[in-house]
Formats: structure tokens, C-alpha cells, sequence
């Protein structure tokens, strides 16, 4: 996901809120007032809600304070406890009006509170200030994990994927690839025509690096300067190889021209790849290394070329 579509609103996907009520006539009324604006789903219990919650993922929940079993307050309490749910924001609905229920329900973490019988007027406006503030949220969060030049993921967002993947591929004996990748000659790309043209020329590569690895637990990350990093999961070394050919070919066929270069009259890109079944006990570190001696001696080899190698989780353990 690129900056632009998040600032640019390029998902026309409207907002979801859930709504849940034991009783049908109140969601009935809610629902009727906001399916215009948002995707409505609707739950009439507090079990039912925890579940929408994480499947639906929706931007805010009203929720009816007093029903059956488990009421509001205990399903505020379930959602704010779990890193998937936490986000959702919660407004209480509740049946009359009572100071020490509110300051419980902000306590909870619930950010406003809407009475029975609803206003119209009141509670659209009250729904409308608090999707706009998790959305602004929403951006704020994921602007934090993207790299502000190009795009792409940042160099923040690899060391908390790493780990998860990592631990993922461990626990199903998966293999999982990491691609390096450097632009060649890029100090003299900057001499040759100034600062700027490399920093438009570094989206340019980003972006084509993006397009080019595209299964949906791919990671693609700005690692530093003028390098980037690829986390396949679930990838093996012939296809983490033949991803990053592919990524070495796209480079090449953008044609920017680099007349300073010493591999091509257009800018090339190196990658090194390199492949583990991780463990447990082996740090993920092994395979930054690894593939980083590949970019090096993709470096040493000519360049525009791509290298990779196997790493043994089990021989490194026994080390
Ligand atoms: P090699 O083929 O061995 O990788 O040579 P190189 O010139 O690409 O490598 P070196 O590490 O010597 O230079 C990297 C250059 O990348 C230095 C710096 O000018 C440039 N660079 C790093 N970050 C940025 C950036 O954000 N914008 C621009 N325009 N240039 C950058
Ligand atoms: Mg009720
Ligand atoms: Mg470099
Ligand atoms: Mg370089």
C-alpha cells in the first residue's frame, strides 16, 4: 500500500459499524439511520460482537450497555484487550442516563456515549466526529510503518514482520526467503544528475519492486539508502531466485538512463537471496547476514545479477 491511496481516499470502500442490541427494534432504528453512510453489520449479543469484531474488523461498534449474559461493558473490556480488536472504537448506548456507568465506560475505553431514546441528529454527528477520528488514527498508524520517501514499507515495519514470519515458518517447517537488493553505482547516479532525479529515481524502483512481488504475505521494505528487502514466506530458494531475477529484469526494463554507470547505460539493480526453514533457536539475523554476503558477492560478480545460497537452520543449532 502506497501513502497516496491512504491520503487520497483511493479505497472507496466505506466505513463498517457494527451495531449490537438485544433488542431488534433499537438496531432497527440505528440501522435505518446510518446505512446510507457505512456498512452496517449487527449482533444481538455480547458473544455475537466479539466475534463480528474479528472478523469484520469494523471502525466503531455502538454498543448496548444492559443485555443478556454478557453485557456491554464485558465486551468493551474483550475487545480492548486484544491487540486485533483494540483499535475499534466504541461508543456505549445506553438506557438512561448514569454518571458512574459513563465513568466506567471510559474507563473501559469506550470514547463517547449515545442515550436511549437516540436523537437523530445528535447521534449521526456523534458517529460522524468518531469515524473521522479513527480514520485519522488509521493513517497515522500505518504512515508510522511506511517509508516517507518511497512508499513502500519502512525499515520499522521489516523488524516487526521478520520476527512474525519468522516464528510462522518455524512453526509449519516452511521456508522463508529474504532478497536484498542495491542499486548499482547510485552515489554516481547522484553526481552524475543530482539529488533529486536520485530520489525520483529511487520511487521509481521502489514502486517497480512492489508491482513485482506480489503475494499477499510478501513484504517489500526500504532497508536503507538505496536498498530494499524482499520477506517471501513460504518460499523456497528457486522461488525467492526467480523473484528476484525478476526484480533485477523489471529494474533494467524501466530504462532510466545512468550514463556514469559501469554495468549498463541504464540503472541496473543487484540482489542477493537468501533461504532458511527456520527454528527456533537460530536468530533471524542469520539470514540478513546470508543474504547480504549473496548481494555482496553480487556486487563482486558484475553486478545487474542476482545470487543466492541455502543457510542450514540445523547445522547453525548444533554450532
Ligand atoms: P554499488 O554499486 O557498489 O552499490 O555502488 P553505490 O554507489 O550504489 O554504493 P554506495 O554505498 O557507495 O552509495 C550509495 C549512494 O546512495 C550514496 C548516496 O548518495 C545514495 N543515497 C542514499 N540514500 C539516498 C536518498 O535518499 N536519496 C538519494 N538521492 N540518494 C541516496
Ligand atoms: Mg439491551
Ligand atoms: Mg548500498
Ligand atoms: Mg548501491
Amino acid at each position: 500500500m502506497f501513502i497516496d491511496e491512504y491520503v487520497l481516499g483511493a479505497s472507496p470502500e466505506k466505513c463498517k459499524i457494527l451495531l449490537v442490541d438485544d433488542q431488534v427494534v433499537n438496531i432497527k432504528i440505528l440501522h435505518q439511520l446510518l446505512q446510507d453512510d457505512y456498512d452496517i453489520y449487527m449482533a444481538r449479543d455480547g458473544h455475537q460482537a466479539i466475534d463480528m469484531c474479528n472478523k469484520v474488523k469494523p471502525d466503531l461498534v455502538l454498543l448496548d450497555i444492559e443485555m443478556p449474559i454478557l453485557n456491554g461493558f464485558d465486551v468493551c473490556a474483550h475487545l480492548k484487550n486484544d491487540p486485533n480488536t483494540q483499535d475499534i472504537a466504541v461508543i456505549f448506548i445506553s438506557g438512561h442516563f448514569d454518571e458512574d456507568k459513563e465513568v466506567k465506560g471510559f474507563k473501559l475505553g469506550a470514547v463517547d456515549f449515545i442515550h436511549k431514546p437516540i436523537n437523530p441528529v445528535i447521534t449521526k454527528a456523534r458517529v460522524k466526529n468518531q469515524i473521522k477520528l479513527k480514520s485519522q488514527s488509521d493513517l497515522l498508524r500505518s504512515i508510522a510503518l511506511l517509508d516517507g520517501l518511497t512508499g513502500v514499507a519502512n525499515r520499522r515495519s521489516f523488524e516487526q514482520v521478520l520476527p512474525v514470519n519468522w516464528l510462522q515458518c518455524s512453526r509449519e517447517q516452511q521456508p522463508l526467503t529474504m532478497i536484498l537488493l542495491d542499486i548499482d553505482f547510485f552515489k554516481s547516479f547522484n553526481d552524475t544528475y543530482g539529488h533529486t532525479e536520485g530520489d525520483v529515481c529511487l520511487r521509481q524502483v521502489a514502486q517497480k519492486i512492489h508491482d513485482t512481488v506480489n503475494r499477499p504475505y510478501d513484504l517489500v521494505a526500504r532497508y536503507g539508502g538505496e536498498e530494499f528487502v524482499c520477506i517471501l514466506p513460504n518460499t523456497d530458494l528457486i522461488g525467492g531466485t526467480y523473484v528476484a531475477q525478476q526484480i533485477v529484469d523489471s529494474i533494467v526494463s524501466l530504462k532510466i538512463a545512468h550514463e556514469s554507470s559501469q554495468v549498463s547505460s541504464y540503472v541496473t539493480i543487484s540482489a542477493g537471496v537468501a533461504t532458511i526453514v527456520p527454528t527456533r533457536d537460530v536468530s533471524a539475523n542469520i539470514l540478513i547476514e546470508a543474504a547480504d554476503k549473496q548481494l555482496y558477492l553480487a556486487k563482486n560478480r558484475g553486478r545487474n545479477r542476482v545470487l543466492g545460497a541455502e543457510v542450514m537452520a540445523a547445522e547453525l543449532a548444533t554450532v
